[in-house]
């Protein structure tokens, strides 16, 4: 089938860090125009449901790829999340610690190039032909003209988009104008995280950022790309305040767990934890995930007593409400994850589970519990779910109003890929901790992590060109934005895209 495009070239902008709702309000109060021009004749949803967990990796590089976590010798994109254990081959002699990858260390935060593997591919990767400009984006796979890796001030990230329509000559040798341009802001973030997203300095750069893009369309005008471009905006995730900042330690402490250490292997488990915390602990070595049995009769260096339950310590951190760990008998292609909640007033613990089959866009899965709705959906989804296995898009529409949203869909995802941790808690917002690794970072109360809406409802708009339908949409997946944007170039998405065009969505 061949495929008419309806514009000749495509620029995304991912934000990181600005929730749905907060982007609307700005636009509809009027502090945005330009943003708001984009929306007015475009594709617009308020209501895009990112990954879960709702954190930068993997939030970010599955926009950039349209697929998700999985199990990535096979599918996926191979980074679940900021920090993690390669635990894909246990090896049979040998005492070498697993590999182990932190992002948070701006050196390894370009590593996402090759971490990511060949399953999929980057938007950029996906066209056949044409010249990609990377604008600051860290997963640049793919790009024939990547900025300068360091990230500058937020100006040049839409200035250097400008550049490739005025002067292409000076990124690329055939002098024609970039067909995919993708820029990302991260210093949202970054102000989000210090001083929160109702801080002035927040809410001005996002006014600024709006600004730059207004000379970035001021410039497609004058060189006459506007009518034949089409300008994406996304985020990567939403955010949230928490009322309490905890330290973790002591709880470690208590029960003489040790952090583990890269180095040389020791250690009893490694966690990074703002309000999800994703704990890995050793098997038979620290290359195997353990089994459940061993997570109940754990050897800690504590002297003495050292043997605990893992599953029934962790429930002791404070806040804790959710628990997610695998069933021993786990494969890629059909397996089960143990889900628990936490009656919050009795204390009582209650089970459910999720059972899935199947690969990326194919992949289904099965939501049931004994006794309490652990995600609440109950209350919201009229028609019978339990026990019916759906695909993500199934999900989309059942849970798209609700906390949660998909997330039955994105567990599953999580903890198929080897490089995934052990056992996910969720204290769910509250408290947050900021512990990584051994050592508490910061005292912020602001984050995002979690499955409810406002750190996992981020904004969807694609305008600029007129060849493009104004479409209002009642919601759609972070994962769409890629295939929407090739589908208006008229190319077909690669294979491991698990979104889809929203020109497809009834
Ligand atoms: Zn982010």
């Amino acid at each position: 089938m061949v495929k008419t495009s309806r514009v000749n070239q495509v620029i995304l902008i991912i934000f990181d860090d600005i929730r749905a709702s907060h982007m609307f309000e700005l636009i509809n109060s009027g502090k945005l125009p330009n943003i708001a021009e984009l929306t007015k004749n475009g594709i617009v949803s308020n209501n895009c449901v990112t990954s879960y967990p709702s954190i930068t990796f993997p939030c970010y590089g599955n926009i950039m790829t349209g697929s998700y976590s999985g199990y990535f010798p096979k599918e996926g994109n191979a980074v679940p999340q900021y920090h993690w254990l390669d635990r894909t081959d246990p090896p049979k002699v040998g005492k070498k610690p697993p590999f182990y990858r932190n992002y948070s260390d701006r050196s390894q935060v370009l590593k996402i190039n090759t971490d990511i593997g060949k399953n999929v591919k980057t938007i950029f990767e996906q066209a056949p032909e044409g010249n990609m400009l990377s604008s600051f984006c860290f997963l640049y796979r793919g790009a024939h003209f990547v900025m300068p890796k360091v990230v500058s001030d937020v100006e040049s990230i839409f200035k250097n988009i400008s550049k490739g329509f005025t002067n292409p000559n000076i990124y690329f040798s055939n002098n024609e104008v970039p067909l995919i341009s993708v820029g990302y802001v991260m210093h949202t973030d970054d102000i989000m995280h210090e001083k929160g997203f109702a801080h002035p300095d927040y809410i001005n750069l996002i006014i600024k950022c709006d600004q730059y893009l207004g000379s970035l369309l001021e410039t497609l005008k004058k060189t006459g790309y506007y009518d034949s471009t089409a300008i994406g905006i996304i985020t990567d995730h939403g955010n949230f305040k928490a009322d309490t900042v905890l330290n973790l330690e002591p709880f470690f402490e208590k029960n003489g767990l040790i952090p583990y250490n890269p180095k040389d292997g020791s250690g009893d488990f490694d966690v990074n934890f703002g309000s999800m915390g994703f704990f890995n602990f050793h098997g038979e070595t620290w290359h195997h995930h353990p089994t459940q049995k061993e997570l109940e009769n754990y050897t800690v260096s504590r002297k003495g007593n050292n043997k605990i339950n893992l599953i029934k310590t962790l429930w002791e951190i404070p806040g804790v409400k959710l628990m997610y760990y695998r069933e021993d008998e786990f494969k890629p292609d059909n397996g089960q994850v143990n889900i628990f909640r936490k009656d919050e007033k009795t204390g009582k613990i209650f089970k459910g589970k999720i059972e899935y089959s199947g690969f990326g866009k194919e992949q289904k899965t099965k939501y049931s519990y004994d006794e309490m709705d652990i995600f609440g959906y109950d209350s919201y989804i009229k028609e019978s779910y339990q026990n019916k296995a759906c695909t993500i898009d199934e999900w989309l529409t059942l849970t798209n109003q609700i906390d949660f949203p998909i997330v039955i869909d994105q567990i599953p995802r999580y903890f198929k890929n080897p490089r995934s941790c052990d056992i996910i808690v969720s204290t769910l917002g509250e408290p947050v901790f900021n512990y990584e690794h051994g050592k508490t970072g910061g005292k912020s109360p602001f984050s995002h992590d979690i499955g409810l809406r406002k750190s996992i409802i981020v904004p969807f708009i694609i305008g600029g060109s007129p060849e493009i339908s104004p479409m209002k949409l009642d919601y759609c997946k972070t994962t769409d934005m890629v295939p929407t944007l090739l589908d208006l170039l008229g190319i077909s998405p690669h294979s491991s895209v698990v979104g889809k065009s929203v020109l497809n969505y009834k």
